[in-house]
């Protein structure tokens, strides 16, 4: 191959770095996605809660748009009836989760803020989904510690979206991996914490990606070793890994 020229390769299938096959190089491309595939198929109550968002001192929080869609497609795939998600915000991926559910489904929802749980919470009624959401307002990690020791919440869940304090994130791993069912799905957001993960160790960052980036990176680690899961890190929004239970 080193002395066939580059675009004969390309024209035969080889690239050039076989190891990076992203398209996604711009942020005209990303705004291709959300204005051909996301938002024009954006429920109503959803586009309404972005915007409400949007207008938040914290929006950047929020989950994208188009990772949410994925989230709630996901659900229906694997036909999900019991979930927990922790870090609610303002809820935005909360609706898609809610909307994605049956009507008797149900989610167990933490955060250790209600003002902004209750900023959404119109459009989770308007939308007629309020029903399935248990919000629990506090922090959520003695909560799992209750319901790993009560034979009846293990593996009684079907997926669980973890998007709170990043510190904790393995303290969370070892406990939701009792309580998702086998085949079941655990999604941990912002594993590529701002590309940090990637960054050289002097290279200049924000103080909270600074100071977080150490979590994620051992998260990281540890989600690859782990022989209970299989996982997939995608480079969805700041990267999601999903671990999709074993054993
Ligand atoms: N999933 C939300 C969305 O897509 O809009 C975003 C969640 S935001 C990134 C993280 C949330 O975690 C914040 O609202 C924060 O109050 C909450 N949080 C922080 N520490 C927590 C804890 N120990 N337990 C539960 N929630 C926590
Ligand atoms: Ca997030």
């Amino acid at each position: 191959m080193a002395n066939v020229p580059e675009d004969k390769r390309r024209e035969e299938g080889n690239h050039p770095d076989h190891a990076h096959k992203s398209l996604l190089k711009s942020d005209a491309l990303y705004q291709y996605i959300l204005e051909t595939s996301v938002y024009p198929r954006e429920p109503e109550c959803m586009k309404e809660l972005r915007l409400i968002t949007a207008n938040h001192p914290w929006n950047g929080m929020a989950a994208a748009a188009d990772e949410v869609q994925f989230l709630g497609m996901l659900l229906k795939m694997l036909n999900a009836k019991n979930t927990m998600e922790i870090g609610v915000y303002t809820g935005y991926s909360l609706l898609a989760a809610a909307l994605a559910l049956p009507d008797d489904g149900k989610i167990l929802a933490f955060d250790i803020n209600r003002e902004n749980y209750e900023l959404g919470l119109p459009m989770f009624k308007k939308a007629g989904v309020a029903h399935k959401i248990d919000f629990r307002e506090g922090p959520a990690l003695p909560v799992l510690d209750q319901m790993v020791h009560d034979e009846k919440h293990k593996g009684s869940l079907d997926f669980v979206f973890v998007d709170a304090d990043k510190e904790n994130y393995l303290s969370y791993h070892r406990r939701v991996l009792e309580l998702v069912r086998v085949g079941g799905v655990i999604g941990y957001d912002n594993t590529l914490w701002n590309g940090s993960v990637a960054a050289p160790p002097d290279a200049p960052l924000p103080d909270h990606v600074r100071r977080l980036r150490g979590h994620i990176l051992e998260l990281n680690k540890h989600l690859a070793a782990d022989p209970r899961v299989e996982i997939c890190h995608l480079s969805i929004a700041d990267g999601l890994t999903l671990c999709r239970r074993l054993a």
